[in-house]
């Protein structure tokens, strides 16, 4: 039964975290929201309605228990709203700071429509903030020895972390192979700090050092490495290598050395923000600069807001239908238009001359076969505009894995995603499993954690049956 301290969401309006003013926060590359205090944490967990059928539950990937742990955190019980929150993710500070809240668990809170929904996302950052302040997240203690068989990894974003951190509990030898110098995937090198500051990925990925688990960074597989030596070298291996090659904007000048790959972009950006030489930096620097970013989606609001932030004379976001019909989170466009970013909408390059770019007005048609309505070019109503820097960010689809990792018999979707088994999420050779981006196509940090949960299981499963009979009841 819900106690006293619940259901307040009559009294007490919702209140999200206040954002650092404008003119402060494009100085610098810290998150724009700032913490909550404890009382206002608990006042905002209060307002939750306990309801029988949880849809913020059910909407969650995780389905983190939070109508029970915003109990907690309003009660005061701080340490055990932790507790509840940490049982079902491996990284809930960080999905709380970049889940697109949105569309999944506060999208379907049911107060939201009449009363503002509850504030999960910054509930779930304050407690195991709070945590990692109070020391309340331990390290990680495997519970058994099965350091004879070990995982490689491939990849060390969320999905291979999640992966790596539960193995390592199962108290199986890990190894994780990155191509970056850095751990963490797009957490350290695509997503910008000032949605998700460095150190709190760093801290993750300190934890699972800490543990036992040994990184091989700079560390690629298809140069270093094949797959079939990395299957060799380990008991089995999971495939977590996220999806890197980029959609193109396929108009005249889309070569010209302005024009720039997103997440080239937004890796120099970081690397900066790291405090580390950045190669061609000049080129990858908007100061004084106009800046044309060509996309709507999550990787174009990093960009534009980027863009912002390093100096840019203007920044502008060409996409191709209107707001209503963006990909991107409706937060984030808020927070670049605050920002001073100008979005131009329905509007897609023809082509790019020199530091124009050359566009055509579109309006919506028919609907396709996705159920979108597809743009068309609206005849005769070009316009240009100044670009300086040229950002395409129009996407990612999967890289040739099979070819790269010299591995023909890995099966792959038409889309160049791995095949999975979808109990197992072993790919088509035994003992190399698959999660994340590999597998759904670009999907969200918090997918990629329940992925690394899914097929955590099922190596281990699978491991244990590799064992002679009489070894597998001890494992
Ligand atoms: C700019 C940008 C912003 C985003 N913003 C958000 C957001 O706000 N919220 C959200 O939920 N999601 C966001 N996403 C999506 C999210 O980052 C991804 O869905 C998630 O990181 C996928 O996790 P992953 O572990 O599958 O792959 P990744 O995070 O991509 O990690 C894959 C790792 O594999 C490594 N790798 C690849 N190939 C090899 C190889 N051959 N050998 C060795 N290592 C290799 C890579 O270096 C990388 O470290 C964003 C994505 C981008 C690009
Ligand atoms: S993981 Fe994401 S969807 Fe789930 S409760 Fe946290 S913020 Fe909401």
């Amino acid at each position: 039964m819900a106690t006293k301290k619940m259901l307040k969401f009559i009294e007490r309006p919702q209140a999200q975290p206040s954002k650092r003013a404008v003119a402060e926060r494009a100085e610098d590359f810290l998150e724009i929201s700032r913490p909550y205090i404890l009382a206002k944490a608990e006042e905002q967990a209060s307002r939750c309605s306990q309801c029988g059928v949880p849809f913020c539950q059910v909407h969650c990937p995780l389905q983190n228990n939070i109508p029970d742990w915003l109990k907690l955190t309003a009660e005061g019980r701080l340490e055990e709203a932790y507790e509840l929150s940490a049982s079902t993710s491996t990284m809930p500070e960080i999905c709380g700071r970049i889940c697109p809240q949105d569309r999944l668990c506060e999208g379907n809170c049911v107060i939201e429509k009449d009363f503002g929904a509850v504030t999960i996302g910054a509930v779930e950052k304050f407690i195991t903030d709070t945590a990692w302040d109070m020391g309340w997240v331990k390290p990680i203690v495997p519970v058994a020895d099965r350091s004879a068989q070990s995982v490689g990894v491939i990849g060390a974003g969320p999905a291979g972390l999640t992966v790596a951190e539960l193995m390592r509990v199962k108290g199986y030898a890990v190894h994780v192979y990155d191509r970056h110098d850095r751990a963490g995937g797009l957490l350290t090198y695509g997503i910008p700090g000032f949605k998700l500051e460095k150190p709190v990925v760093m801290r993750r990925v300190q934890r699972l050092i800490d543990a036992g688990v040994v990184f091989h960074q700079s560390f690629e597989v298809g140069r270093d490495a094949s797959l079939a030596e990395l299957r060799a070298r380990h008991s089995a291996v999971l495939i977590a290598t996220g999806v890197y090659r980029p959609r193109e904007v396929d108009v005249p000048g889309a070569d010209a050395p302005h024009v720039l790959a997103a997440l080239d972009y937004l890796i120099a950006s970081n690397r900066a923000g790291f405090g580390d030489a950045v190669p061609d930096a000049a080129r990858f620097d908007a100061h004084g600069k106009h800046v044309v970013v060509i996309g709507g989606g999550d990787t174009a609001m990093d960009c534009v807001r980027t863009a912002v932030r390093q100096g840019a004379a203007s920044v502008k976001c060409l996409y191709r239908r209107d707001r209503a019909n963006m990909p991107g989170s409706a937060r984030e466009v808020m927070n670049a238009e605050e920002e001073g970013v100008e979005f131009v909408w329905l509007a897609a390059p023809a082509r790019i001359d020199g530091p124009r770019v050359v566009a055509q007005r579109m309006r919506l048609g028919q609907a396709g076969a996705d159920g979108r309505r597809t743009p068309e070019p609206e005849p005769g109503a070009d316009f240009e505009t100044r670009a300086d820097i040229v950002i395409k960010a129009l996407g990612f689809d999967a890289e040739d894995l099979p070819g790269a990792f010299g591995a023909p018999d890995l099966s792959v979707t038409r889309w160049g995603t791995l095949r999975v088994d979808h109990k197992t999420m072993m790919t088509s050779i035994p003992g190399v499993f698959a999660a994340g981006d590999i597998v759904r196509g670009a999907s969200l940090v918090v997918w990629a954690v329940r992925d690394g949960r899914d097929v955590a299981p099922a190596i281990h499963n699978w491991l244990r049956a590799q064992l002679p009979q009489q070894n597998r009841k001890a494992a």
